[in-house]
């Protein structure tokens, strides 16, 4: 749907998720729930999933957790949620990979990172060990470098070549230079070790945007390896959101990126779904993938000082996410579908027209009327106190007429 031109990446297969090459980018969550309790992370995989992640990653940091891992495959199977799951391993995942053959068999990709793989002499043997692994699964690999955990050897030894050299860079630059370093190393390591090229994906995550998009600018001309984005420590709500759709944005705009996960701290109690929804509403908003209808809400303004369009815009929005899994199964095309909500007769009608179904509700000292347009024409003006609940069986209605329905499709297609 979208004209932006895509970096070329030789695709990788993880279960049976492509990503690169020419698959639309891949949206991605990763769990907080303690992965040793089985059930509690198989419940939060299943919401993940339902909201939209098509790739999940889970800790395994712990034998426990490790042996959780088949059970939490298992659980998801039988609750109809194929979802792959890729473990996340640190300091021990040669270990656990080597003493928990199942939990190897379980996963469908591993997360390595170069620089928390172990320290001195270890490093490389360990590195080894899990790489061999994947291999003998026959497992893609992550390279996540991430600059909180960067390879502290490499970082030393490009500082020292620089303190040598004529014209020394900045620290900060050499930090960007060491993370990318850091992944193509260790990705060319892992070749020489036997990992085929295509099995094999790149991440270089920091916290700070500029430095994002230099470092995911600099990896993305010097392989061809699907690039996995996101800011790391990206922060709580707007913040995070923020600084996470900045980043983001602007290297897919530039055809960057194969799949993203936005990794925002949860408000406590929060749904950690959230992550899922953001990641999606940047894809969409940006053109590159369409997932659930999108709501237009103007910001309300003196001319409507009631909340009642602020209400009627959260509904159908919550409406729509809620009906989505049903529309999907059943209408074809329904992700596409615009819907305005406007607060008063200044852009309302206007902005109802360039939506599918739009709704201008009466702002302050108007007649108090909510006219309604479809496809750009007015067909109804809604008044009195039940206009939500009309709009929304009206909304309802537009589905069923506007988009056709899957067995038909399926059976014209017979015919
Ligand atoms: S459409 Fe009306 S209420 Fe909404 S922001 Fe514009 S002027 Fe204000």
């Amino acid at each position: 749907m979208s004209s932006i031109p895509r970096r070329s990446s030789v695709p990788v297969l993880i279960g049976a998720i492509r990503v690169g090459g020419d698959a639309p980018v891949v949206v991605q969550s990763m769990t907080n729930t303690d992965t040793a309790d089985a059930e509690g992370t198989a419940q939060q995989i299943k919401s993940l999933a339902r909201a939209g992640s098509e790739l999940v990653r889970l800790t395994v940091n712990t034998a426990e957790a490790a042996e959780a891992v088949p059970r939490i495959r298992e659980r998801l199977d039988q609750m109809g949620v194929g979802v792959p799951l890729i473990g996340d391993f640190h300091f021990n995942g040669h270990k656990l990979l080597r003493e928990h053959p199942a939990c190897a068999e379980a996963l469908a990709k591993y997360r390595i990172n170069p620089g928390n793989v172990g320290r001195g002499s270890k490093r490389d043997p360990q590195f080894a060990e899990m790489i061999e692994t994947a291999c003998r699964y026959a497992k893609p690999v992550r390279i996540g470098v991430n600059w909180g955990s960067l390879d502290q050897e490499l970082l030393t030894r490009l500082m020292d070549e620089n303190s040598a050299s004529s014209q020394p860079l900045s620290a900060q630059q050499i930090m960007r230079n060491a993370v990318v370093l850091s992944a193509l190393e260790s990705a060319r390591r892992a070749e020489a070790l036997g990992m085929p090229h295509d099995r094999i994906i790149l991440s270089a995550k920091v916290s700070g945007v500029q430095d994002l998009i230099a470092i995911y600018g600099e990896l993305a001309g010097r392989c061809d390896y699907p690039l996995h984005l996101g800011l790391t420590e990206a922060g709580m709500g707007s913040k995070g959101i923020v600084a996470s759709t900045a980043g983001i944005a602007v290297l897919l705009q530039r055809g960057i990126g194969d799949t993203i996960r936005v990794s925002l701290t949860p408000e406590p109690g929060g749904d950690r779904a959230q992550e899922v929804i953001v990641a999606q509403e940047i894809l969409q908003t940006m053109g590159l993938r369409s997932f659930l209808p999108l709501v237009t809400a103007c910001p309300g303004c003196g001319r409507t000082t009631s909340t009642v369009f602020q209400e009627l815009a959260q509904r159908i929005q919550t409406h729509i996410r809620h009906r989505m899994p049903q529309w999907r199964r059943e209408y074809t095309g329904v992700e596409d579908m615009t819907v305005a909500v406007m607060g008063c007769v200044v852009n309302g009608p206007g902005e109802s027209k360039h939506a599918n179904i739009g709704i201008s509700l009466p702002g302050t000292g108007e007649r108090p009327v909510a006219p309604v347009y479809e496809d750009g024409e007015k067909t109804v003006t809604l008044k009195g106190d039940h206009i939500a609940e009309e709009f929304q069986d009206l909304l309802e209605q537009y589905v069923v007429r506007k988009f056709t329905r899957k067995e038909a499709a399926s059976e014209s297609a017979v015919a």
